[in-house]
């Protein structure tokens, strides 16, 4: 049998981050403020470094590594790239599936990858003080993990429902030193009118960047990280892939096809955009984002110009959308729960360069269980999303006799997410509807800009 365990050493791990927007067909579209007029890297000071707002905004396809950063991306990286032996066998596929496994860093997802990266531009501002939103509590623990590093206080706003689900994301933010707020909560504006409108309100992650977007807006000591979405967050995860194609090159292939679930876009991005790469120079290689049917902004969502947030705080950006004001239904991936999607994720969906594809949450976890029982590590139900359209591929390789090559990111680990597994062993998870009214009326609400 071959390699099961494919390892980089640490002189491997990436010197510079992989830039996709480099070899992109079209340039991406700048955000715009209310009036339609594009923003520049001014407007945004108030509440990120200029380092930061530079990797935003450049082109260029290399961008350094700074060596404080890679330090730390040492205590968990090169991550691991397994082959799946024991999944295959039991699907009885001819495909090679192979996974990158980034739930070993101390979070447990990998979210940290770019948290480093942030926490470090910000000290070198002079920052002290950050704060966030996390939806399932993998943000914010990847943030508050590295404040303790940089010396950097950080306050994150946590989805209520994820608050009250997941009670031990919350205790391990605390453990690395960090304040944690259920949001809506009454430490902001944006929270207050929350409650006011309804107290029962379970939160979203665009109502939790509304808390912590104006917390940073309000306050000159303190600036704003996000997890997801933006470009330099892609661009910090590129380390994901530029890693597992060194891996594959050593045991000799290249993928076919490369999952992973999205939920803002960034574990899709970093590890599918580097083979984009080649893409763009003529390779064959499919690259496929993986969402739930029941939060589906790239296959059901419009194309469109709309505010991060739900209080309508941030810069208008062009991105698939389910409006921002729409309350995804309580599934229990809390991370895939965002009714925006990266630009850069949606631009190339908009161009046919990349897919997407819908799953229902039943689904999702079966692939979870499966995997947990042939390959031993029990994924995020984030990642479930990933693995349930892997085994769907595996398994037409099966009937067509193909022996393609499938990557997948093991995104994170789902320690903390027992309680949902629980719920799913006693049959009291479900399948939502697709909510086409509450997306509808969420629609009518976009921005007005003047073109
Ligand atoms: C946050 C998270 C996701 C979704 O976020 P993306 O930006 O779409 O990657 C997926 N998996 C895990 C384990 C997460 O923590």
């Amino acid at each position: 049998m071959s390699q099961t365990k494919i390892l980089l050493d640490e002189a491997d791990i990436p010197t510079r981050w992989y830039n996709v927007i480099a070899d992109m067909p079209n340039p991406p579209t700048p955000p715009v403020g209310p009036d339609g007029k594009p923003l520049g890297p001014e407007a945004l000071g108030a509440i990120f470094p200029d380092a930061l707002l530079e990797q935003e905004m450049s082109s260029e396809r290399w961008i350094e590594i700074p060596e404080a950063v890679r330090e730390i991306y040492r205590l968990w990286r090169p991550s691991p790239l397994f082959r799946a032996h024991r999944l295959e066998a039991a699907l009885g596929t001819p495909a090679h599936i192979y996974y990158k496994y980034e739930g070993g860093s101390p979070a447990g997802s990998h979210k940290p990858n770019t948290a480093v990266a942030q926490a470090y531009y910000n000290r070198q501002a002079g920052i002290r003080r950050l704060s966030t939103e996390t939806g399932a509590g993998q943000w914010g623990s990847s943030l508050a993990l590295v404040g303790q590093m940089f010396g950097i206080d950080v306050r994150v706003y946590m989805v209520k429902v994820s608050y009250q689900q997941k009670p031990y994301r919350r205790s391990m933010m605390q453990a690395w030193g960090a304040e944690v707020f259920a949001s809506p909560s009454v430490e902001t504006e944006a929270g207050r009118a929350a409650l006011a409108a309804d107290p029962d309100n379970p939160g979203s992650l665009g109502l939790a960047i509304s808390e912590a977007v104006e917390e940073a807006a309000s306050r000159k000591d303190t600036n704003y990280a996000l997890g997801s979405v933006l470009n330099h967050v892609i661009l910090h995860q590129s380390v994901i892939g530029l890693e597992a194609k060194k891996q594959l090159e050593i045991v000799g292939e290249y993928p076919d096809a490369v999952f992973a679930c999205c939920g803002g876009g960034s574990n899709f991005g970093g590890i599918a955009f580097p083979f984009f790469a080649d893409k763009a120079a003529g390779k064959e290689v499919r690259l496929v984002a993986v969402e739930p049917a029941s939060c589906p902004t790239l296959t059901k969502g419009s194309y469109t110009w709309d505010y991060g947030d739900t209080a309508g705080l941030t810069p208008i950006v062009k991105m698939h959308t389910l409006g921002h004001d729409f309350v995804p239904p309580g599934i229990h991936a809390g991370g895939l729960r965002y009714h925006g999607e990266s630009p850069l994720v949606s631009q190339l969906y908009d161009e046919g360069l990349i897919e997407a594809v819908a799953v229902p949450q039943l689904a999702t976890f079966e692939a979870g269980v499966t995997f947990a029982r042939t390959e031993g590590i029990v994924p995020a139900p984030e990642t479930n999303h990933a693995i349930r359209a892997v085994i769907d591929e595996a398994e037409r390789c099966k009937e067509s006799g193909e022996p393609k090559v499938l990557l997948f990111n093991l995104s994170g680990h789902g320690h903390f997410d027992m309680a949902a597994y629980d719920r799913f062993f006693a049959g009291d998870l479900k399948d939502y509807e697709y909510p086409a009214a509450a997306i509808e009326e969420a629609l009518s609400n976009l921005p007005q800009i003047p073109e």
